[in-house]
This record gives C-alpha cells, structure tokens and sequence, in this order.
C-alpha cells in the first residue's frame, strides 16, 4: 500500500496505474475508519483495479467548531484497516493540498435538496462537502466513487454534483452499517457515553417501528407522528427532524403512497454528539 500527501504526486501515480491496471475506485473519508468505511473499500475492491482511500478532516464542513476540534483521529489504526482491505493507496492530503492557497469554499445550490434537512440545520455544510469532493474528484479522476447511505442525503448531494461537472464519474451507493445493538455506525460513536447510548439507540428502534407500522397496517404518518412524539419526549435527545422523504429529492412524502425510493430520516444531538440515522421503507 502506497502512502501519497501531494496531489500532484497522485495524480502522477495514478496516471500509470490507470493505464496499467484499469478502473479506479475512489473512497473519500474523514479517518477514525470503522466497519462502515471497511464495507465501501470492499466494493470498490469488487468493482475496481486500482483503490484510493483519501482521509482529510475537512475543516469546511463543520458548521461548528468544536465538532471539528474534537473529531477522533486514530491515523496508525486506520492505515492498519486500509492495508486489511487490500487498499493500493492512501491520499493524506494537508488542508494546501487540497484548497491550495485560496481556502474557500463555493456555494452549492441544488434547490430543495441543498437547503432543507442537514442543509437547513447544518449551514454552510454542503458548501464544504461538495467543494472538497469537487477538488478530490479533480486530483484523482476516479472511474467510480463510493458513498455510504448512512450520509443520505449527502449521496444525493454528490449525485448531483457528479451528474452536473463530472459525468464521466459514476457514484455509488453503499448500505449502511450498523453495529450489533442497532446504532448506526459512525466515527463520532466513540464520543456517546455508555448512558447516552441507550437513548441514542432509540433512534433506530424509532425507525423500524414505523417500517413495521407501514408495512402492517399502511399507517406511515401516524407512526411517523407516533415516533417524533415519543423521541421528543426523551429529555436526552435533542431531536432535529424526524420525516419520510423521497431518498432522491428529499421531498416531505405527501398522501398514501409509499414510492420505493421512501426513505425515514433522524437527526439528533445525544449526549453532546450529534447522529444521523435512516431507513428505507419497504426493506427490512
Ligand atoms: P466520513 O468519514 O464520516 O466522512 O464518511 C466517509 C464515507 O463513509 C461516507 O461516504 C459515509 O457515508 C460512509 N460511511 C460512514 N459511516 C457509514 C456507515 N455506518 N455505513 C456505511 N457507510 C458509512
């Protein structure tokens, strides 16, 4: 496994490797890597000749600064998991490498799907997700790029931003990983205290009660309303949103048709940790 810093040294790199060995797969990750990280490697490993694992804590994309400050940085572990997974190369990029001088980040408007939701509660983060994917995308011209469904609408963010500047590259979505207990897994997982992970955990039991509510008794926006009552009731949960969405467009599912592509969404603040959780309907 090679260990690269430089973009240009990259891009270098993979420009022999691209015409050598094939495809490239690209997973882009802020490190603290755990099993759900481990599973976008093996598809990319499955799908492609050549994978690049990219670990840049991206300052731009926290909407505050004490999550930046306090995000968990385990730099040998996760070398030691990427080398487990059979990854070629590993970009660590410094903050120069990848906003060269200037350091801004530019806005990213996609309508509805930008604002409401993570984009609505979390200001100014899709601006720093898409321009630091913009720049990787650049660096490393991958054939295919691999996103975890655990960031939905973040899929969908990229989606669009690939289908719009860089349509040669094709985005794939990868199922969310949990851990045994049910909690999704997460790299901020090891900032919830073994107290909080119990209300943190009410979460995920919230979305298969309405999974079971629907497909039971097509009661989806009783049990939705049901759900959102009972975790705003738990004083350690800071609920954010709680909803049925189309999973493309993040639209508010309206009326009694449940489309395949209908997904639950939380978002909540335990314990001082802020989570994200979701579930398709329709799938157990
Ligand atoms: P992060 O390091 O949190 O920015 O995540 C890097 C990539 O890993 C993103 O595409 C995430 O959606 C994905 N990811 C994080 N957690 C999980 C999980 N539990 N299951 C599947 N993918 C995940």
């Amino acid at each position: 496994m090679v260990i690269i810093h430089a973009a240009a040294e990259l891009a270098d790199f993979l420009k022999k490797e691209r015409l050598t060995r094939g495809l490239v797969g690209f997973v882009p990750t802020m490190g603290a890597l755990h099993e759900g990280h481990a599973s976008l490697m093996q598809q990319a490993r499955r799908d492609t000749q050549v994978v690049v694992l990219s670990i840049f804590v991206n300052p731009k994309q926290f909407n505050e600064n004490a999550d930046f400050v306090n995000y968990p940085v385990t730099r040998e572990a996760d070398l030691e998991l990427a080398r487990n997974e059979g990854v070629d190369v590993v970009f660590l990029p410094d903050v120069s490498d990848v906003y060269e001088d200037s350091f801004q980040t530019e806005s990213a408007n996609y309508g509805d799907l930008t604002a409401v939701f993570e984009g609505g509660k979390r200001p100014g983060h899709f601006d720093g997700v898409v321009s630091v994917v913009r720049r990787l995308f650049k660096i490393v011209r991958p054939d295919l790029a691999f996103f975890g469904e655990k960031d939905l609408q973040q899929l969908a963010v990229i989606r669009q931003l690939s289908k719009i500047e860089f349509p040669r590259i094709q985005v794939i979505g990868c199922p969310l990983i949990r851990d045994e207990d049910g909690l999704a897994m997460s790299s901020r997982n090891v900032r919830i205290s073994a107290s909080d992970r119990g209300h943190a955990l009410k979460l995920h039991s919230s979305l298969l009660d309405v999974l079971r509510c629907s497909k039971t008794q097509g009661d989806l926006h009783g049990a939705i309303d049901r759900n959102r009552d009972l975790l705003n009731e738990d004083e350690h949960i800071e609920l954010e949103y709680f909803a049925a969405v189309n999973g493309k467009e993040f639209s508010i599912l309206k009326g009694r048709e449940v489309p395949e592509e209908t997904f639950v969404i939380v978002a909540a603040v335990v314990g001082g940790v802020r989570l994200i959780d979701n579930c398709r309907l329709g799938c157990s």
